[in-house]
């Protein structure tokens, strides 16, 4: 099955008991047994419910991979992929990775004794300094956010195996429509279903999906043990998301083209972020692991002034000032003081966060209104 086809039917059955088309709701906690064990598969819901397992089904058919996950949001999602680890193991991570990564990483799992190095991943051979014995996770986010770095999958994956060291990529700006981890070499990819996945700004989620079958034994183990599932509701929310995410994806790469290179030509803006660009630093990489280049964008203006960035964000009318992307609506985001604020100022600067950075998740209006309105707010 190619790409397009799976997006509508991976891994769905139309429904054995009216034929409904799309699985129905099964918001239910439990299911009745005949005898003590003698069910049809579902005894609770925390477990396993038919719609989510739906769900389920599709993620793994998107990503290529054998077993899905969900989750009731992107970091309950890595939450389970750091519970495969203990006390004493160290992660390699990217440094400019997004702020509740961090968060979770550097607040919660430091305090239960993993170390966390946090390193520039662009020339993957870096990656090889931080390995020891003790490694046991490489966590990847490309394109990474906000500063649209890329990571070469491929070679990380290399380094990864050579040391048997899990790779987890957390795939939510790319998608499967631009950027398969697994065919890559990754052993995990993880979503916040949340953005393009879900694609309406309706819900939040998170997904995991794996080939390995032990892998996937110890994440369901931890998925249900820990409980941090979602709910049959919003399970149906993110498969009707998914039904149209290949065509969600090509104009939000149209339009992203089109606001990049707009902004590139402002006399106003010092410096755009988008990797389809022929002098972004990791353009051969990008152009070789994903099919296009996505819809968000980062730009400073010239000065790098705090206060013109908080106007701008506030003087856009249809991009809207939001936290999150990936939905329909365009919207704007200033990372220092949103989805960054958690991230020590001296930290994030080091990564590109500066005070005027701001972020774009651009949307499938027309591209014409979205360039108009950035015309209107940046002046
Ligand atoms: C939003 C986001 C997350 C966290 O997902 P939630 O659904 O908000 O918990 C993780 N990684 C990236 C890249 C994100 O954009």
């Amino acid at each position: 099955m190619k790409f397009n086809t799976k997006i509508i039917h991976g891994g769905q059955k139309i429904d054995p008991a009216y034929g409904s088309v799309m699985p129905p709701i099964y918001q239910t906690s439990t299911y009745a047994q005949s005898t003590p064990g003698g069910h049809k598969g579902y005894e609770y819901s925390r477990t396993h419910n038919p719609t989510r397992n739906a769900l389920e089904n599709a993620f793994a058919s998107i990503e290529n991979g054998n077993y899905g996950l969900a989750f009731g949001s992107g970091l309950a999602a890595i939450d389970a992929i750091l519970k495969l680890l203990e006390p004493g193991d160290e992660v390699i991570s990217t440094s400019d990775l997004y702020g509740g990564s961090y968060r979770l990483f550097t607040n919660i799992y430091k305090k239960f004794g993993i170390k966390f190095h946090f390193i520039g991943m662009e020339n993957a051979i870096n990656i090889e300094n931080y390995i020891n014995d003790n490694t046991k996770l490489i966590w990847v986010e490309t394109p990474t956010n906000p500063m649209m770095n890329i990571i070469d999958v491929k070679a990380t994956a290399t380094i990864a195996k050579k040391y048997n060291v899990l790779l987890a990529v957390d795939n939510t700006f790319a998608t499967p429509y631009l950027q398969r981890p697994l065919d890559l070499g990754a052993d995990i990819v993880m979503h916040s279903a949340t953005k393009y996945i879900g694609g309406h700004s309706d819900l939040v989620m998170g997904a995991l999906i794996v080939r390995d079958k032990d892998l996937a034994d110890r994440l369901y183990f931890i998925q249900n043990a820990s409980g941090a599932i979602c709910g049959p509701q919003d399970s149906f929310l993110a498969l009707r998301g998914i039904k149209t995410l290949h065509v969600r994806m090509q104009r939000h790469c149209e339009n992203g083209k089109a606001v990049a290179e707009y902004l590139a030509n402002h006399p106003k803006i010092e410096s755009v972020y988008w990797p389809g660009f022929k002098d972004h630093p990791n353009h051969d990489i990008a152009k070789t692991q994903m099919d296009d280049f996505g819809g968000m964008v980062s730009f400073v203006t010239k000065g790098n002034n705090y206060d013109e960035a908080i106007k701008i964000v506030e003087n856009l009318k249809i991009f809207t000032l939001a936290e999150s992307l990936g939905g329909v609506e365009s919207l704007a985001g200033h990372p220092a003081s949103m989805t960054h604020a958690s991230i020590p100022k001296e930290a994030r600067e080091k990564t590109g966060v500066v005070d005027a950075l701001i972020r774009l998740s651009v949307g499938i209006e027309d591209k014409e209104d979205l360039i108009a309105d950035l015309e209107q707010a940046i002046g």
